[in-house]
Order: C-alpha cells, then sequence, then structure tokens
C-alpha cells in the first residue's frame, strides 16, 4: 500500500443535506500557486512558439512552390496542374503535422498533453488527406486534358511508366485506409491492436509518397523546396524513431523496470507494483500515464496506457487496472519479475492546470488511479475534496488507502458506493457534497457519460469551465 496520512474520512451522507458545504479553513500556498502560474506560462510560450514555428515553415514551403509555378499557364490544364501542385504541398505538409503531433515531443506533450494533440490530429487528419487525394485528381486531369485521354488511361499510364508513382498510390490507400478506420464508427468496430497495425502501414505509405517527390515531384523538390523538404522528412521520422523508439527503450532498460506484485484491489481490478532504479528520474507527474509494455507471453506485442496510482516512492511505482477486455485481463496473472518496457510519461491533467484555491477531484472505476496520485500534491497546498462513485462497496479500489489520506480542514474523501440514483452526481447532488464551485478546479476521470454529466453539474455550481479538467480513457 503506498502510506497516506491517518485521519478520518466523510463518508457521504444518503439525504442531500449541505453539512459539508461549510468552507474549508487551510489556507492556499502563495508561492506554490505563483510556481505553477509561472509554469503554465511558460508552457504557453511553448505552444505558442511551436504554432509560429508551424506557420513560419509553412509559409516558406508555399512562397518556395508559389516561386516555381508562377507565372501560371493559362490553359485549363496548366491551372489544374498548378491546382494539384498546391493541394500537394499544402496536403503534405498537414501529413506531416499529424505525425509530429504523435511523436511525442516531450516539449509538446507537457506543453498541450496528449489528449490535446490526439483531438488536433484527428481534426487535421481529414483535411490533409482530402488534399493529397485531391492532389491525384487534380494532377490526373491536367495530365489526361494535355494528352487527350481519359482520366482512367492516364491514371493508368502514369502509375505503369513514371518511376515512384504505383508506390505512391499504394502509399494514399495506406493513408485513405488509416483514415477510414479512424472514423469513429469503424473505429468502435474493431480491436485496437487492428487498428494500430493499419496505422503502422501509414509510415510506410509517407516513405513511399516522398519517394515519387523527389523523383517526379517538380517545383516541390529543387533548389531549396528540395533541401526544405528533406530535411522536414528527416526531422519527423527522427523524431519519431528517437521519442517513440529510443528513448523508451533506453529509459526502460536504464531504470530495469520489473513487476513487483500484483494486488487483487476489487473483483475486477488488479494494481502492478513495478520497481526499478532511480524512478523520480522519470520526471512523472501527478496525473501523468506511461504506455506499458508487458514482456510477457500475449503482452509483449502491445503496449497500453495506464495512469499511475502511485508516484515513485522507494523504487516502487504502481498501476491500478480495470479488466475491460485480453490485455488488461491478463496483467492480474503477470509473474512477478516480468520486464517491463514503458513510453512516457505523458499526459497534462497534472497539477499544473490548477488556477482556483481549492479543487475537487471526480472519481469511477479505473479514473480512480490519475485521481489517486493528484491528492497527495493537491492535498499539500489546497483544499481538496475527493468524490469516488462505484455501484458496490467491493468495486471501490484503493477505498482503504483514500480514507488514510483524509485529513480535517484539508482533504475530504467522499466514497460512494451504490447505485445511480442514490449517487445522482447531479448539480444539487455535487452541492450538498462540496457546495459552489466558482473557486474550485475540478478534475473528473471515469466513463465518458460520467465525465460530461460531472462536467454539467460543475458548471451549473459556477465552475470556470476552462477549470474543468479530464482525463480521457480513450485516446
Ligand atoms: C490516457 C489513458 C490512461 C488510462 N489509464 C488507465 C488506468 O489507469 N487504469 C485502467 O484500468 N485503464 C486505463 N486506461 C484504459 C486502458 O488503456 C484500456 O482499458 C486498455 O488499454 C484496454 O486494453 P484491452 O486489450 O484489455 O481491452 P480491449 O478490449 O482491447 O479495449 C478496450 C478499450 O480500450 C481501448 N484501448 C485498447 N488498447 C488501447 C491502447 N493501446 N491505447 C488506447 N486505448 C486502448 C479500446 O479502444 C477499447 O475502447 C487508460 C487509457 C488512456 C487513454
Amino acid at each position: 500500500m503506498y502510506p497516506g496520512n491517518p485521519a478520518t474520512a466523510v463518508e457521504p451522507s444518503r439525504t442531500r443535506s449541505r453539512s459539508n458545504t461549510e468552507p474549508y479553513t487551510a489556507p492556499h500556498t502563495a508561492s506554490w500557486a505563483e510556481g505553477l502560474a509561472a509554469l503554465r506560462a511558460r508552457q504557453q510560450r511553448t505552444a505558442n512558439t511551436a504554432l509560429a514555428a508551424v506557420g513560419l515553415v509553412g509559409g516558406v514551403a508555399l512562397g518556395l512552390t508559389f516561386q516555381a509555378i508562377w507565372p501560371l499557364g493559362s490553359t485549363l490544364a496548366d491551372l489544374l496542374w498548378a491546382a494539384s501542385v498546391l493541394a500537394a504541398v499544402v496536403g503534405t505538409y498537414g501529413v506531416l503535422i499529424l505525425l509530429v503531433l504523435i511523436a511525442r515531443l516531450p516539449v509538446l506533450e507537457r506543453a498541450i498533453g496528449q489528449d490535446r494533440l490526439v483531438v488536433a490530429h484527428k481534426r487535421i487528419a481529414p483535411w490533409a488527406l482530402s488534399l493529397v487525394a485531391a492532389h491525384v485528381v487534380l494532377v490526373v486531369a491536367s495530365y489526361a486534358r494535355t494528352a487527350v485521354v481519359s482520366w482512367w488511361s492516364e491514371l493508368w499510364s502514369l502509375n505503369t511508366t513514371t518511376p515512384w508513382i504505383l508506390p505512391a498510390t499504394a502509399g494514399l490507400a495506406a493513408l485513405v485506409l488509416a483514415g477510414l478506420t479512424s472514423w469513429r464508427h469503424a473505429r468502435s468496430r474493431m480491436r485496437h491492436e487492428t487498428w494500430w497495425t493499419i496505422h503502422l502501414y501509414t509510415y510506410l505509405g509517407i516513405a513511399l509518397a516522398f519517394a515519387h517527390q523527389i523523383t517526379a515531384g517538380g517545383p516541390f523538390m529543387t533548389g531549396w523546396a528540395r533541401a526544405l523538404w528533406v530535411a522536414l522528412y528527416v526531422a519527423t521520422f527522427g523524431s519519431i524513431l528517437w521519442f517513440r523508439v529510443l528513448v523508451p527503450l533506453r529509459r526502460s532498460w536504464r531504470h530495469d523496470l520489473r513487476v513487483a506484485a500484483v494486488v487483487r484491489e476489487t473483483p475486477d481490478m488488479v494494481s502492478v507494483l513495478v520497481s526499478g532504479r532511480n524512478l523520480r528520474a522519470l520526471g512523472v507527474q501527478p496525473g501523468q500515464f506511461f504506455n506499458w509494455r508487458f514482456l510477457h507471453p500475449g503482452l509483449r506485442y502491445e503496449a497500453h496506457p495506464y495512469s499511475l496510482s502511485g508516484l515513485p516512492r522507494q523504487g516502487m511505482m504502481r498501476l491500478t487496472v480495470k479488466a475491460l477486455g485480453d490485455a488488461s485481463t491478463a496483467l492480474a496473472d503477470v509473474p512477478v519479475g516480468t520486464r517491463v518496457l514503458v513510453e512516457g510519461p505523458y499526459g497534462a491533467t497534472t497539477p499544473v492546470r490548477v488556477r482556483g484555491s481549492r479543487v475537487v477531484l471526480v472519481a469511477a472505476g479505473a479514473g480512480i488511479a490519475p485521481i489517486r496520485t493528484l491528492v497527495d500534491t493537491l492535498g499539500a497546498h489546497l483544499p481538496v475534496d475527493v468524490i469516488y462513485r462505484a455501484s458496490n462497496p467491493q468495486d471501490l479500489a484503493l477505498a482503504q488507502e483514500l480514507r488514510g489520506l483524509a485529513r480535517p480542514n484539508r482533504v475530504r474523501v467522499h466514497l460512494m458506493a451504490g447505485s445511480r440514483t442514490t449517487y445522482p452526481l447531479t448539480a444539487d447532488h455535487l452541492y450538498s457534497l462540496v457546495g459552489p464551485l466558482s473557486d474550485a478546479d475540478v478534475f473528473v476521470c471515469g466513463p465518458e457519460s460520467l465525465n460530461q454529466l460531472v462536467e454539467r453539474s460543475a458548471r451549473e455550481l459556477g465552475a470556470d469551465p476552462d477549470r474543468i479538467h479530464h482525463e480521457e480513457f480513450n485516446l
């Protein structure tokens, strides 16, 4: 068990009394708050610099393209060709941005957070892919018009006679397949591993498209434009190789991570204790997660994201996992001594986001993991309410430990085992537990429906929408 501070937990009242809503007396630690504000300002500057860099490099790429295609020809075929080059430049740049967003660059991970980076990746992807597809349509239309042949025969001739066009077509097919399988409805019908494997092929697809840019890219690939695009590709693929493969491997081996114990917490949740050398050097913040790969038969080929439920302490850290599918269920039987590889730490749902003078943490199910690590740090500086909901008492993981963290006037723990009608977490119910929320930051981690419900209730109680933070368990 991770040690806490012994005191009395606040068990929930079944009637909606307002007895728990008295203001706390604990002081807000000013220097801590100033430190967080400075850190947030630094992260904001990083995010702004990253955006400015993207704009600047994109502007240079576009400028070089215009220089190459200017003056525009006067025929329709010329105009179609110019449009196809522009679509290729903007679309390819968009595709490289998609890769950078998921390259796990530490500065972006810290400043923006993986959840938001993934959201940006999902938003940009359809535009980038559409532009690359438009490039193909426009270039075929242009050449077909010049050669006075049908589009199909032009497409066939391009693929069979021009070097590297056929691989580029295959590359586009891989990109389109990745896009289609990421569509919400399609993705929910397939295994995560299938979706992930299809996504791996997009790297190959993009590399194949690069070859046709060098050989047939015309204005894309001459003079300064050539140097710029080669540099962009090298930087993008180099970052992915470095941050997603080499750094995690080196870090995992250096810290010698191994399963130290598996502890059953509830009928469907276990905690896995992972031991290692000098774990503090991992630099993990409360609320963060790693992608974990357990080198055990049946698990070694998949990495899964799990938040830490115990920060590195005395050579040990802990994750708490709910059995949802094959991999999370198999963790209950992972043998002690199994080597563990981690990628991370990731996630920006950390104390840095706190701007209010008190904090309300709401968890359900496995959502208790990141909430648990937030309690220690936040409780040391601000008044904290922890609300943890489950259907049955035996489903409240880490309940004993949470009770031990309660401290009068500082940390209140509301453990709620019962039905949604008993503990609905509506605005009225939330008010009975924590009062008005205009001065509070609210962190919520649970199923999507609970996240949305608590967000609505918190807004009704006056919480600033920018101070409602949730950790999504599906990226
Ligand atoms: C940032 C983050 C933190 C998380 N923290 C925890 C935690 O502390 N405790 C916990 O119990 N669960 C956590 N999860 C959820 C956990 O990752 C999934 O439950 C687990 O990956 C399921 O894998 P499976 O093979 O057992 O189930 P499956 O049946 O394969 O999948 C069940 C669900 O998990 C999703 N999923 C599966 N693999 C991955 C993956 N590699 N990346 C993202 N989503 C995946 C699937 O899309 C599906 O929605 C977290 C998820 C994220 C994104």
